[in-house]
């Protein structure tokens, strides 16, 4: 496969203006897949321009209708399952049953918001006079700018898109440069579903494409997902237009494994909660707090299956971890791990990682400092760090020490003790024996430097919908 794609604007696929090509890779074969154009500011302008004009079509329809369409959207995306996981998985390198599982996930959101439109009710509010009716209406903000990471391309793509055009919105999304092939297909498959053109255009391009979109006039919210130094520079743009954003940013998230937790039968979802997606996912676990009394038990378990891990292709069943994204990442990870092995980290089990492609062996350190680089910032692969905690009050103190606030994990047996950490650890999500667990009604978001507003559930809808308030005096009887 090399194809060569266009971008979606006004329900055409259209070339970049100036010529200008990327190369989308193999992340197994580290060999190129496909290209794409490198979109400019001429294309963000039409994408917006053609956004805006999708938009009022979109909400003249009645509700039932739009619903109709987001309903199929969705069956289309699960009828093309295995193929849009082949994509994805050949693309990203993550395996084949991951891939299916965010094909799937994309189609829960879509279903999941096809139950919006006719529910979309706003309020009827008291007034002190009788005669004086005050409601409110839920009406779309108009044209959203959505700007996507590339570790979950067509979930990411899937989060933005299902929420706003449920609002009434129209979007102009823009993948990653590295992964832009799934959320082509999702503009393909949203025409072929019904959906008037223009109201979901993808624009493919790099940082230069992001940033024309962050700043376009005739975008009236950005929702971006990617690093938290990328969200800063989006939100630089933003200030001073008036304009809004919903940032979903990097983490570093804690996950606590008590003494009475079930840690042995746990095993599994506690390491992948930090090793799924080869690390590269929000919301890793990369901060294993592991109660003193079992650390030394808990520490040879997850040795001896991070030795056990079968490292491979995405496309290979077996394989349980795939590459990495790209080169550049791939060194970017293995710095990491270079300066904490310097600054005193200590290598307690390596896994495999094949020849060729974009991989890096999963890797388990210990002798953390809590002062150290790669126990406080993102770093965005199969890299878990390993420290012990005395009692709940240091747990606590040690999780929350991030200024990173997207998620984190408890593993106990005391309930008393779960809900208490379910309110004190700063965090978006928390979840109590599972990890990375998500469903398309439930809100997700972070707080401290992982980011502000909320994806998904009604939240989800309600960031790309304003309020606006009705005063109705009724014509008065004459006297
Ligand atoms: P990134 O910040 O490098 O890029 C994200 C997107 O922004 C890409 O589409 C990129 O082309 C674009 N971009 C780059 N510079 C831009 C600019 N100046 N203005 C506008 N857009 C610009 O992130 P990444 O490396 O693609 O993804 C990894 C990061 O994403 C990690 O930090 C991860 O934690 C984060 N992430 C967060 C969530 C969440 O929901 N909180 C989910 C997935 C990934």
């Amino acid at each position: 496969m090399n194809d060569a794609h266009g971008h979606l604007i006004g329900g055409e696929e259209v070339g970049a203006g100036d010529g200008a090509r990327l190369e989308v890779f193999d992340a197994d074969a580290a060999a190129p897949l496909a290209t794409v154009p490198d979109g400019d500011g001429a294309d963000i302008d039409a994408a917006v321009a053609a956004a805006r004009a999708g938009q009022r079509e979109w909400w003249a329809l009645a509700p039932y209708e739009r619903e109709r369409v987001l309903r199929r959207i969705g069956d289309l995306i699960e009828r093309d399952r295995d193929r849009l996981a082949a994509i994805e998985a050949r693309n990203t390198g993550k395996t084949a049953a991951n891939a299916g599982l965010d094909v799937d996930f994309a189609v829960e959101a879509f279903h999941y918001y096809s139950g919006y439109p006719t529910r979309a009710a706003g309020r009827q509010i008291p007034t002190p006079d009788p005669a004086l009716l005050c409601y409110t209406r839920l009406e779309p903000v108009g044209v959203v700018g959505a700007i996507a990471a590339w570790n979950y391309p067509i979930v990411l793509a899937a989060v933005k898109v299902a929420p706003a055009l449920a609002a009434g919105c129209a979007v102009v999304l823009k993948p990653a440069p590295e992964t832009p092939l799934t959320a082509l297909e999702l503009g393909r498959l949203a025409f072929e579903a019904g959906l008037p053109p223009g109201c979901l255009n993808v624009v493919c391009g790099g940082p230069d494409t992001g940033a024309a979109l962050a700043g376009a006039h005739g975008v009236d919210k950005v929702s971006f997902t990617g690093s938290t130094a990328t969200g800063r520079a989006v939100l630089a743009r933003l200030a001073g237009s008036g304009r809004a954003g919903v940032l979903e940013l990097g983490g570093k998230s804690p996950n606590l494994v008590f003494a009475d937790a079930d840690y042995a039968g746990s095993l599994d979802a506690i390491l992948m909660g930090a090793l799924v997606n080869s690390g590269q996912e929000c919301c890793a676990g990369a901060r294993l707090l592991v109660q003193r009394e079992i650390y030394e038990d808990f520490r040879e378990l997850a040795a001896a299956r991070i030795e056990s891990l079968r490292v491979g292709p995405g496309t290979d069943p077996a394989s349980e971890i795939g590459p990495l994204i790209s080169a550049r990442q791939r060194e970017r990870v293995s710095g990491f791990v270079e300066r904490a092995l310097g600054d005193g980290a200590r290598v307690w089990a390596r896994g495999s990682a094949p020849e060729g492609g974009f991989y890096y062996p999963p890797t388990l350190l210990d002798r953390i400092d809590e002062r150290m680089e790669v126990w406080r910032e993102e770093v965005f692969g199969p890299v878990l760090c390993l420290d012990s905690f005395d009692g709940d009050d240091e747990a606590l103190r040690k999780a929350n020490a991030t200024r990173y606030g997207l998620a984190a994990g408890v593993w106990t047996a005391d309930l008393g003790r779960a809900l208490r950490f379910v309110n004190e650890l700063e965090a978006g999500t928390v979840w109590v024996n599972s990890y990375l667990e998500q469903t398309a009604g439930a809100p997700f978001g972070g707080g401290k430097d992982s980011g502000f507003g909320r994806e998904l559930g009604e939240a989800g809808a309600l960031e790309f919908s304003q309020e606006k308030t009705a005063y109705v005096r009724g014509i008065r009887p004459r006297s």
